[in-house]
């Protein structure tokens, strides 16, 4: 049996294009898409993540503004900066690098994002209307993991799909978006997270299974069927003797279960890409439906 590799770039590159017309005739209308990315604290991981997504904007014609705030900053500061930006016209997505320091409640922070504007779809309504069935924003690394089995055309419809982790930012939308009448949907789907007392139960009888944990190389070959399709969201550092001292693994033990699947992403290369091409989706999508209201 051949391995379907399912890698992120050429998905990423096919929407790329696609967004880059979409940018183009915003700019007609004299519309850069901008993002507005707040980043509280100087976490080293944070900061890559959010220069990277500004790169990619920057190469792409778009802009992302970052705003770097001190870590002391207090709750009701940060939401009057947000309240700020959420007045701001020329701004059309908002994002809180994610995660904040101890003392700022993330849930009342993401809240106080325009919905219209949170481009990660992390907004309590957003998440709402994903449950009823009517996105607004789907969130960045989700939306990937879709857009990858289409792609790759591997049907989800009337499949055991299998989700390990229910964070509000994979896990939990993913729940919702594969069980819905969606063209990537209509799934049975199961998930399965830390009080879930034996895991290899669920993941044995699965067809499709998408991990996210963030545990490094967590899923193995003997917890699998044959011919298993899988979505390997993780992205850990494990120790290693190369000269950078780690290199980077999924949550899924690659080398050990390739041989029992039919389809697995790769971890660099898989949904990576995908997320940041998502954020630049969603924010074209903020950016087109404000242009529509103004016309
Ligand atoms: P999280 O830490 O917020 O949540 C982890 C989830 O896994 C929890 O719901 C927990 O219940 C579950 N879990 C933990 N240990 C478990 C176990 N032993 N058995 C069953 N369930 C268990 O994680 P997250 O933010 O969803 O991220 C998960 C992984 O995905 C991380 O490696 C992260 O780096 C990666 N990630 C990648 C991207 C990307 O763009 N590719 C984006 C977001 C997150």
């Amino acid at each position: 049996m051949s391995v379907k590799i399912l890698s992120g770039h050429p998905v990423a590159e096919k929407h790329k294009q696609l967004i880059g017309k979409r940018i183009d005739l915003l700019k007609k209308e004299n519309i850069v898409p901008t993002l507005a990315a707040i980043l509280v604290g100087d976490d080293p991981a944070s900061k890559i993540y959010v220069n990277t997504k500004h790169k990619i904007f920057t190469k792409h014609n778009c802009k992302s503004i970052v705003y770097e705030k001190n870590s002391v900053i207090t709750e009701s500061d940060l939401i009057s900066f947000i309240d700020s930006l959420n007045l701001d016209s020329n701004i059309h997505g908002i994002l809180v690098q994610l995660p904040l320091p101890k003392h700022l409640d993330e849930k009342k922070i993401l809240s106080s994002i325009d919905p219209n504007k949170d481009v990660d779809g992390f907004h309590p309504i957003n998440v709402g209307k994903i449950l009823i069935g009517t996105p607004n924003f789907i969130p960045c690394t989700p939306y990937g993991c879709l857009e990858i089995l289409k792609f790759y055309k591997i049907n989800v419809r009337s499949k055991h799909v299998v989700i390990l982790g229910r964070s509000n930012i994979v896990g939990k939308p993913l729940m919702a978006l594969l069980s819905q009448k969606f063209e990537v949907g209509n799934a049975t789907v199961t998930i399965c997270h830390t009080g879930t007392p034996d895991l290899k139960l669920y993941t044995r009888i699965a067809d499709i299974i998408i991990v996210a944990i963030g545990i490094p190389l967590f899923l193995k070959s003997n917890m699998v069927k044959n011919g298993v399709d899988i979505i390997d969201v993780g992205i850990n550092r494990l120790k290693d003797d190369s000269k950078k001292g780690y290199r980077i693994v999924g949550d899924v033990d690659y080398e050990d279960i390739i041989g029992k699947v039919n389809s697995i992403t790769p971890v660099p290369g898989g949904v990576g890409p995908m997320t940041i091409t998502m954020l630049l989706s969603n924010t074209v999508l903020a950016a087109e439906r404000k242009l529509l209201k103004e016309t």
